[in-house]
């Protein structure tokens, strides 16, 4: 059964994108944990929650992702952002407990030139004071396409943040495949050697998830603009590929393309349909 589904709205809850999720044929979906521009987040309701886990459970979600806001910046130079993002990836780890054993996925962040190793330095520092030994969340660190100076656009990168991080076993990788793309893998051409190298550089058991965008941009462009499913630089192939792929095939995978619903439910049937069971 291939696992996948989109991003959805959180504010109507959860049991709201369950349903959402199972009416355009997803079995799983991704939701920012407050205002992704950043800000307070709403207060949990649990009883939404528990009614989630039962829907969840009885149409067989195996894992749903969180994203944090797209605006933490975890290794900024200026006190204020960093400090921001500091509480807010704490207090997001901390309510995910509240729906225990998800994911959480973050951007790595922006070194606004601080230099790669300092980056590294103060993301894994944030890591360190947000997570907890016993949590039950596991944290994925998002490929990212090294626009300005985006951290995250080479496997090494990732892997130097994972090595800081003080309990890596809750740690594992999210890969976009318009941002891998735009930052210089070829996983249009060369799949296999670029699964290769993630192997030899994080382990492949650390990829947890995996981001299905179509990208604007040629490769290489260092740009991550989404685009839909076989309307970009990738192409339909390229997916079907992607989900059909020994090594991937039974990952959760995450639509972050430029649709509503609608257009969802077309990716998802279309994905559905080429996936060889
Ligand atoms: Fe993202
Ligand atoms: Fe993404
Ligand atoms: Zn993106």
């Amino acid at each position: 059964m291939l696992t996948i589904g989109c991003h959805l709205s959180s504010s109507k809850g959860f049991l709201h994108m369950g349903k959402e999720a199972v009416s355009i044929g997803a079995t799983t979906f991704q939701f920012f944990t407050r205002n992704p521009r950043g800000g307070r987040a709403k207060e949990l309701d649990h009883e939404d929650i528990r009614a989630y886990e039962e829907y969840a459970i009885a149409h067989g979600f195996p894992v749903i992702l969180a994203h944090a806001p797209y605006t933490l910046n975890a290794c900024a130079r200026e006190g204020r952002t960093r400090e921001f993002a500091w509480e807010t990836m704490a207090d997001d780890l901390k309510r995910m407990e509240a729906l225990p054993g998800q994911m959480y996925n973050f951007h790595p962040g922006s070194h606004v030139g601080q230099g790669m190793e300092a980056a590294v330095e103060l993301i894994a520092a944030c890591l360190n004071q947000a997570m907890t030994k016993n949590q039950t969340t596991t944290i994925l660190l998002e490929t990212m396409a090294g626009k300005g100076s985006e951290v995250g656009s080479r496997f090494e990168e990732l892997r130097a943040v994972i090595d800081r991080v003080r309990w890596p076993e809750h740690m594992g990788v999210c890969l976009d495949t318009c941002h891998v793309y735009d930052a210089g893998y070829d996983i249009v051409n060369r799949l296999d050697e670029v699964l290769e190298e993630f192997d030899r550089i994080l382990g492949l058991e650390r990829l947890r998830a995996i981001h299905l965008n179509d990208s604007k941009n040629p490769f290489a462009s260092h740009k991550d603009r989404h685009e839909k499913i076989g309307e970009g630089s990738l192409g339909a192939e390229t997916f079907v590929r992607i989900i059909n792929h020994p090594k991937l095939r039974k990952l959760p995978f995450f639509l972050e393309t430029p649709n509503e619903l609608p257009g969802y439910a077309g990716e998802i049937a279309f994905l559905r349909g080429a996936y060889r069971e």
